[in-house]
C-alpha cells in the first residue's frame, strides 16, 4: 500500500532513550508471527449480507476449506474478531467451539491427521469491529469497505491471519439493490431479488489470495470502465460526485499493466477494479480490486508537480501505478514473513519509479530515486534497523522507509551491478517461481544470482540483513609519473560495504572513470591522470549513501 502513517514518535523516543542506556540488542525480543503451523486454508467461501443502511451484518456465514499439516490436531485455532458465532459445523456436522481473545478454536470430534482435508462453516452476524470499514462517502452516502492490512481481516472473516495463508475466495455479498458490490475476482453473477429489494453479487477469485488483500467494496458508486486496449477489463467505483475525475485519474491503469506485463509476466488476474473509499493508506492493493484513499481526488485538477505524460498530479501518477506493480508483488509473489515486507512495498516503490522513468523521462525517475534517498536517510537517523526486521512488534511501524524506499534502492543497485539484461531476467524468474505463493529475501538472491552468475551473498547480508548505508569521503594524491592515487574511505560507524563504486576524475582535460572495489572501509586506487579538478563518486547515482567532505 501506499503509507500514509509514520512510526508513531512514541517508539521513537524510546528507541533513542533506548541508545542512551546502551546496547539494544538485548533488550528487544523477536517478534512472533502467526505462521502456518497445524493447519492452513485452501479455499474461503464467504457470504455476508448487510442490513438496508449498511450499518451491520444481518448474517454472515464462511465456510474454509482447510487440510492440516501434521498428526492429532485436536483444534482448529481460526484468528476471529469479536462478533458472536452461532454455529460451527466441520464437514457438516455441528462442533464445539469457543471464542475467546479474537479467536475461535474449533474442537474435533476425532483427531486430524496430517493432510486431512476439513471443512468449516462459520455462522455470526453484527458489527465488525474493525477491516470491513462501515461508514459513509464524500456524498454521505453509506459503504463497507474492507481494510485489512496488516491483521484485520479476522474482524468479519474467520481465517489464519498471515499473508503466507493464502487461498481461493469465492464472495457472495447481498446488500439493497440500490447499491453496488465488487470484490476480488470475476463476477459469476448478479441476481436481483425485487420482493425483497436486494441483489445477491457472486465473485470468485480462483487464485490464492493473502488475507489482508481479501476485500469486498459496498456503495453507490458512479462506475465505469476505461477505455483502452488493456489485456483485463479495468473499471472504476468511486463516489458519486467524483465521478468526473475517474478516467483521467486512472489513465495511468492500463498503460501501468502493459508496462509491468512487458517487465515482468502477463498481469496475474482476470480483472482490475479501481475504488476509492474507506482505507486508512493512499491505497491498498487488495488482489485485483485495489482502494485508494478518500483523498485521491483531493486537489486533483489543481496540484502542483503534474505529470506531463497523463496531465494529473505526479503523486497519483505514483500511487496507481505503485498499487498496479503491486499486482504482481505483494500480491501474487507475497512476503513469507512480515520480515521480508520489503518485497512487497521496496517492489511496488522501484516499479512504480520504472513507470515514472517510461512515461515521465530519466531526470523525473532521478529525481523520484533522490526523494526516496532522502527519506530513507532522514528516517536512518532516527531508527537504525536491517529492512528484514524481526524484532518491530507493531505491524504498521513496518511502514517505514526502510520497506518503501530503501527496499526501492536495493533493487536500484542490483539493477545498476548486475545490468538491465540480468537484473529483468532474474526479476522474471524470480516472479515465475514463486507466483500465486511466497518468498523470501533468500528466494530472490538465488534468483539473481542465477540469472547473473554473481554471488550476492555478501551484498544481501549487508543491505537486508544489516542497518545503515556507506558514507563515502574521497581524496587523491600526486602519484608522481603522471598518475595520481585516489583514496575512498567509507567513515560510517559500522561494517564496510563492499559493492563497487563508481568514480569519475574530472581534469582540464576531460574526464574518465574509474571502478574501486572496497575490500574494507579504506580503498585506493591508482591512475594515469592530471592533477583532478574534482573527483565524484557515483555519478550515475547508483548507489544508496551520503557524501562528505
Ligand atoms: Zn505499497
Amino acid at each position: 500500500m501506499r503509507k500514509i502513517i509514520v512510526s508513531s514518535p512514541a517508539a521513537q523516543f524510546l528507541f533513542a532513550a533506548l541508545l542512551i542506556c546502551g546496547s539494544v540488542t538485548f533488550l528487544f525480543a523477536q517478534r512472533k508471527e502467526r505462521l502456518i503451523e497445524a493447519w492452513k486454508p485452501t479455499h474461503f467461501d464467504v457470504s455476508i449480507v448487510f442490513d438496508r443502511g449498511l450499518t451491520k451484518l444481518t448474517s454472515a456465514t464462511t465456510k474454509i476449506d482447510i487440510v492440516t499439516r501434521r498428526s492429532d490436531v485436536n483444534v482448529i485455532d481460526l484468528d476471529f474478531g469479536s462478533m458472536p458465532v452461532s454455529s460451527v459445523l466441520v464437514n457438516n456436522a455441528p462442533a464445539k467451539f469457543t471464542q475467546h481473545d479474537e479467536k475461535l478454536d474449533v474442537q474435533l470430534a476425532s483427531p486430524a491427521q496430517k493432510d486431512q482435508r476439513l471443512g468449516l462453516t462459520i455462522t455470526y452476524s453484527g458489527t465488525p469491529k474493525d477491516g470491513l470499514i462501515l461508514s459513509i462517502d464524500k456524498d454521505g452516502s453509506p459503504t463497507a469497505i474492507g481494510d485489512n492490512w496488516a491483521d484485520r481481516v479476522h474482524n468479519w472473516i474467520p481465517c489464519l491471519d498471515h499473508p503466507s495463508a493464502k487461498a481461493s475466495v469465492r464472495f457472495t455479498v447481498t446488500a439493497p439493490s440500490d447499491f453496488t458490490a465488487v470484490a476480488n475476482g470475476v463476477m459469476e453473477s448478479v441476481k436481483p431479488s425485487p420482493a425483497t429489494a436486494v441483489k445477491t453479487w457472486v465473485f470468485y477469485e480462483t487464485r490464492p489470495v493473502s488475507p489482508y488483500n481479501m476485500v469486498v467494496a459496498v456503495g453507490r458508486f458512479a462506475t465505469g470502465e476505461l477505455e483502452g486496449t488493456s489485456p483485463v477489463p479495468v473499471s472504476y467505483y468511486v463516489p458519486m460526485s467524483e465521478g468526473k475525475f475517474a478516467e483521467k485519474a486512472f489513465s495511468p491503469a492500463i498503460p501501468a499493466i502493459i508496462t509491468f506485463s512487458n517487465l515482468v509476466a502477463p498481469y496475474p488476474y482476470k480483472k482490475l477494479a479501481l475504488i476509492v473509499g474507506a482505507t486508512k493508506f493512499g491505497g491498498m492493493e487488495n488482489a485485483n480490486t485495489i482502494v485508494f484513499s478518500p483523498n485521491y481526488f483531493n486537489n486533483f485538477t489543481t496540484a502542483p508537480g503534474r505529470s506531463k505524460k497523463f496531465d494529473i498530479p505526479k503523486s497519483t501518477e505514483d500511487v496507481d501505478a505503485h498499487e498496479i506493480a503491486h499486482q504482481w508483488f505483494g500480491d501474487s509473489v507475497t512476503e513469507s514473513t512480515w520480515a521480508d515486507l520489503w518485497l512487497s512495498e521496496g517492489f511496488a516503490t522501484y516499479f512504480a519509479g520504472l513507470f515514472l522513468e517510461k512515461n515521465e523521462g530519466p531526470d523525473v525517475f532521478r529525481e523520484y530515486m533522490r526523494g526516496n534517498a532522502k527519506s530513507y536517510l532522514e528516517y536512518e537517523k532516527k531508527r537504525r534497523a536491517p529492512i528484514h526486521d524481526i524484532q518491530t512488534e507493531k505491524l504498521f511501524d513496518l511502514l517505514n522507509p526502510n520497506n518503501y524506499e530503501k527496499g526501492g534502492w536495493v533493487l536500484h543497485m542490483l539493477r545498476g551491478m548486475l545490468g538491465d539484461e540480468a537484473f529483468f531476467a532474474g526479476i522474471r524468474s524470480y516472479y515465475d517461481k514463486h507466483k500465486d505463493s511466497t518468498a523470501t529475501s533468500e528466494d530472490l538472491r538465488a534468483a539473481l544470482e542465477k540469472a547473473s552468475g554473481r554471488d550476492l551473498k555478501s551484498f544481501f547480508d549487508r543491505w537486508i540483513y544489516k542497518a545503515g548505508h556507506p558514507v563515502y569521503q574521497t581524496s587523491w594524491n600526486d602519484a608522481g609519473n603522471g598518475s595520481i592515487t585516489v583514496t575512498l574511505k567509507q567513515t560510517q560507524p559500522d561494517e564496510a560495504f563492499l559493492q563497487p563504486v563508481t568514480v569519475e576524475i574530472v581534469t582540464e582535460k576531460g574526464k574518465q572513470r574509474v571502478t574501486m572495489e572496497p575490500k574494507s572501509k579504506e580503498t585506493t586506487i591508482t591512475v594515469k591522470s592530471a592533477p583532478p579538478r574534482a573527483v565524484m563518486i557515483d555519478p550515475d547515482e547508483l548507489v544508496l549513501k551520503e557524501v562528505v567532505n
